[in-house]
């Protein structure tokens, strides 16, 4: 059949019909373990009763309405996910890269309050922010942004990780705000030394910049704690979400606190659809559930165990570079190009996925039980194991000329 699609994904030869819990079954009724969760946006995985009832539910009741309207249940979800983060106000919109140009946006008014003519964001090396043209701008990744240009001006790029590269930008008077995932995710799982968040704070509160963290992979339970800085005990200035919030159901949402809860003002900013009965009541059915079983303290335990598993299956197994993540947000790196495992590990009906070319992400599922846990870390080891063994360094395969 001719693809009438845009080719911008390499997409893998499979198809996929039904869901459930960790599971998903494709076309040919083959049964497949999730360990991505459709890029950490399944939380709860599929088909979670509490989910579907609630968007049942609302589907029959009331899908939209506007912005020009009260929304109650959005009004709701902004106090729940306010409660959750120490935060002041939300403003809704529909994916990742909305989320983040409102925070960007956030961030030029805050600058301008403060007299600077063209503010700048601090962004880092390796980071990924989305697609739209200042989040890819705002994106530490040559290939997002090649072909692009011109880019969105107003953005200084320093290494992740790396607070006194930060702090080397405190007599740039045009810097008004610093933008960071707390654990880059398509960057490669790569975690922060302890104590970064909280010298961003420190400094941030120095110079009177906007800490603003982007916990669209990181956020809603994913690491163990409801959103990965408050392993660090600190609250950020400004925070965007989506992915997990809406368990499928498109939302993503820019929260902010103190003075940055209140530089937008009406008509300086706006969605038709962000925010609308349907997503809001996806997410609230998702912030309940969570919190009813204990999904982000089970994040917690499971991700011990399966980065533990994972160092003691793997850990002397020459061509592992790292085992790294925490919570549900793993990665294994390679000292070689490892694309070729995603397909072989579809081969054996588990889903995973390869970021910055030689890192395995797993981004399961938080209801994941334990036998499936033990399913994983089996099929990934044994398929790291035979990997390392058929190639080289190099990627080549042994024996090839
Ligand atoms: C996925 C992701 C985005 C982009 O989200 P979209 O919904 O695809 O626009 C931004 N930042 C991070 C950290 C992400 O993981």
């Amino acid at each position: 059949m001719r693809q009438h699609l845009m080719p911008t994904y390499q997409r893998l030869p499979v198809a996929f019909e039904r869901g459930e819990g960790a599971w998903l079954w494709d076309q040919d009724g083959r049964r497949y373990l999730d360990a991505l969760s459709g890029i950490a946006v399944c939380g709860l995985g599929h088909n979670h009763p509490t989910v579907t009832a609630a968007i049942q539910e609302q589907a029959a009741r009331l899908l939209h309405t506007s912005n020009i309207y009260r929304i109650p249940l959005q009004e709701r979800l902004g106090a729940e996910l306010c409660r959750l983060a120490g935060m002041d106000a939300a403003f809704f919109c529909n994916s990742g890269a909305e989320a983040n140009e409102a925070a960007i946006k956030l961030a030029r008014l805050h600058g301008r309050r403060r007299g600077v003519e063209l503010p700048t964001i601090v962004v880092a090396e390796g980071s990924f922010h989305g697609r739209t043209l200042a989040t890819l701008t705002a994106t530490g990744n040559a290939k997002v942004r090649q072909g692009f240009e011109p880019l969105v001006a107003g953005f200084i790029r320093v290494p992740y990780g790396d607070s006194a590269a930060v702090e080397a930008l405190a007599d740039d008077p045009s810097v008004v705000a610093v933008l960071v995932e707390p654990i880059q995710g398509e960057g490669g799982i790569n975690v922060p030394p302890p104590g970064y968040l909280a010298s961003l704070r420190a400094l941030c509160d120095c110079q009177g910049w906007l800490l603003m963290l982007d916990e669209i992979q990181t956020g809603m339970g994913r690491t163990g704690r409801w959103f990965a800085h408050q392993h660090e005990d600190i609250v950020p200035d400004v925070m965007t979400l989506a992915k997990a919030l809406g368990n499928g159901v498109p939302i993503g949402a820019c929260l902010a606190r103190g003075e940055a809860a209140a530089l937008f003002g009406p008509g300086m900013h706006g969605t038709t659809f962000g925010g609308n009965p349907l997503a809001c009541r996806a997410a609230l059915a998702v912030i309940e559930a969570m919190e009813r079983d204990g999904l982000v303290e089970r994040a917690a335990q499971l991700g011990e165990r399966l980065l533990s598993d994972f160092r003691d299956r793997l850990r002397d197994v020459a061509g592992v570079t790292a085992i790294r993540g925490r919570g549900l947000m793993l990665g294994i790196a390679l000292d070689r190009p490892c694309g070729e495992l995603v397909q072989q590990a579809l081969a054996q009906g588990l889903l995973i996925n390869v970021t910055a070319e030689r890192v395995v992400r797993l981004l399961p599922p938080l209801i994941l039980d334990d036998d499936q846990a033990t399913q994983l870390v089996d099929t990934v080891t044994a398929l790291i194991e035979n990997f390392l063994t058929a190639t080289s360094p190099a990627g080549t395969e042994v024996g090839a000329s």
